[in-house]
């Protein structure tokens, strides 16, 4: 079960994502691109590493979003995040203010877990 905060931010992504799709559907050819893009990022929110502490993705030093989804919700983000004060300002405010808070320690399992990934490559 996702905690509290890792639900609000896939509720978030959820709602940026389609405000953004309402001015730029999806392409004919690729109608479920924004689908796609959403089940990625709940996939994401849902391993991330620092659980309910998590600092903002965009602060984030793991960066765990491949290089093409992670562009893709920079746009989306960069689109909606104004938007969002008006349809949703309660998740925009607290969006802003999960921003401004310092990048928490990378809990120690994790870094554990990317050391052995590290000596793997
Ligand atoms: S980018 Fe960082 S904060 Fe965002 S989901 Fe991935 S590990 Fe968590």
């Amino acid at each position: 079960m996702n905690s509290k905060r890792i639900n609000r931010e896939i509720r978030t992504i959820e709602k940026m994502i389609r405000i953004y799709e309402r001015a730029h559907p999806a392409p004919v050819n690729s109608p479920n691109d924004y689908n796609k893009l959403y089940a990625y990022a709940i996939n994401r929110l849902e391993k991330c590493r620092y659980g309910e502490q998590k600092p903002a993705c965009k602060q984030c030093p793991v960066h765990c979003y491949q290089p093409k989804m992670r562009e893709q919700m920079k746009v989306i983000m960069r689109w909606s995040g104004p938007k969002m004060l008006f349809h949703h300002p309660i998740l925009a405010i607290r969006h802003l203010l999960d921003d401004r808070k310092p990048v928490p320690e990378l809990p120690k399992k994790s870094r554990k877990a990317i050391r052995e990934t590290n000596t793997r490559l």
